[in-house]
């Protein structure tokens, strides 16, 4: 049977919003249609859909695709962030969706079927739960000129070393037999971290990627021969460019060891460490917990997301606490003072005392006794100091 989708209305209702919302007359054939799709149009479920592709692009591909993929995602109701980067970076797409759900199957076969994607198996990161609101306002689509923030120094032909590639079911076979020391890499800022991870995992404790490429510097040196590493992220975007960051390095130093099973004559003596990133990142982990009803999920917690939703649930556990009271919480949100927009957790109690406040300070900003006067700093923004006194 052909699924119904609802969602349709939605392009041409948003150019007149004043039709969309009003409650028609009720004496009309019209006004039947009209009331199904002002009555039903909220109940249409979205899903979060995420994938990236690291392509060396040329400057006039990524303009080009930038309106198309625009055109063709406005038609879908679409709405989400995506970034472009041409090769003069790290080049390709990353993008983070909210498709309404009947729409989602068109949506992936676009992206497939565009010829700049040709050789390139795209995969999509489904979130855990559809939601009925969309988790972004709306679609925005921009280039930048990496599409991670790395350091400029960092050659984008470094790519073609990404590391080995685990599935899920791999992923959780070897962790689960590996030894406790073995190096386990948590790529993301450390909120992320704070409020879920693999168990045994190590804390980043930065605040972007391009500052963890330093820190992993410093985690592999000295490390010793025939050693395998693991790493994960959100999705898998910035292992693939971190696993080949450090690949590189392996190469270029000539310092670390291969348990690649035979090496080739021409490769005898070349030192690498072999980095295994989970395909498809916590993401698809979740996926795999959830559908096997795996009762040992080695990831505990809440998968930070870069969304309204600000995480998707893995585990109940609940392994952060409120800033502000100590109770156990592990959601993260912004301080309704919009000059501060300091990222933090506060539990439901704290929200409703502090009207969804991080301080004595901002409250005297929101009711206007007060200033702001301090410059912007994205670092102040994300590290709140422990217990903040109000
Ligand atoms: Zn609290
Ligand atoms: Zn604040």
């Amino acid at each position: 049977m052909q699924r119904v989708c609802r969602a349709w209305v939605a392009p041409y209702l948003s150019h007149s919003p004043k039709l969309a919302w009003k409650r028609p007359h009720s004496n009309s054939i019209n006004s039947i249609v009209g009331f199904r799709y002002w009555s039903t149009r909220a109940a249409e479920p979205y899903r979060p859909v995420a994938f990236y592709s690291l392509r060396p692009w040329p400057q006039s591909t990524v303009s080009r695709l930038q309106s198309r993929i625009k055109d063709q995602l406005q038609r879908f109701n679409v709405v989400g962030r995506i970034y472009l980067a041409s090769d003069r970076g790290i080049g390709g797409i990353n993008a983070q969706l909210c498709v309404p759900v009947c729409h989602i199957e068109a949506v992936q076969t676009f992206f497939d079927t565009l010829p700049e994607f040709k050789g390139a198996t795209l995969e999509y990161n489904h979130g855990m739960e559809d939601t009925d609101q969309p988790i972004f306002q709306r679609l925005k689509i921009m280039q930048k000129p990496n599409l991670v923030a790395v350091p400029d120094t960092l050659k984008a032909d470094i790519l073609s070393k990404a590391p080995k590639h685990l599935t899920p079911e791999q992923w959780h076979r070897d962790l689960s037999t590996c030894s406790n020391d073995t190096l386990l890499i948590d790529m993301r800022n450390h909120y992320e971290y704070d409020v879920g991870r693999f168990n045994n995992a190590t804390r980043m404790n930065v605040d972007t990627f391009r500052e963890s490429l330093e820190v992993l510097d410093e985690l592999v040196k000295g490390k010793d021969r025939n050693e395998a590493i693991y790493m994960y992220c959100t999705g898998g975007i910035r292992c693939s460019v971190a696993g080949a960051y450090i690949s590189d390095k392996g190469y270029s130093n000539v310092n670390m060891v291969s348990i690649v099973n035979i090496p080739t004559p021409s490769r005898r003596d070349r030192l690498i460490l072999l980095f295994f990133q989970l395909k498809g990142g916590i993401t698809n982990y979740g996926h795999f917990v959830r559908n096997n009803k795996v009762k040992d999920s080695l990831f505990r917690g809440s998968n930070f997301t870069f969304d309204g939703r600000r995480g998707e649930r893995i585990t109940d556990d609940v392994l952060a606490h409120c800033h502000q009271c100590g109770a156990p919480c592990d959601v993260l949100s912004n301080c309704a003072n919009n000059f501060c927009h300091l990222l933090f957790i506060q539990c439901p109690a704290c929200q409703k005392k502090h009207e969804k406040l991080c301080s004595s300070e901002c409250r005297d900003v929101v009711n206007g006794h007060k200033e702001w006067n301090h410059p912007y700093d994205y670092r102040s923004q994300i590290r709140p100091p422990l217990r903040q006194k109000l």
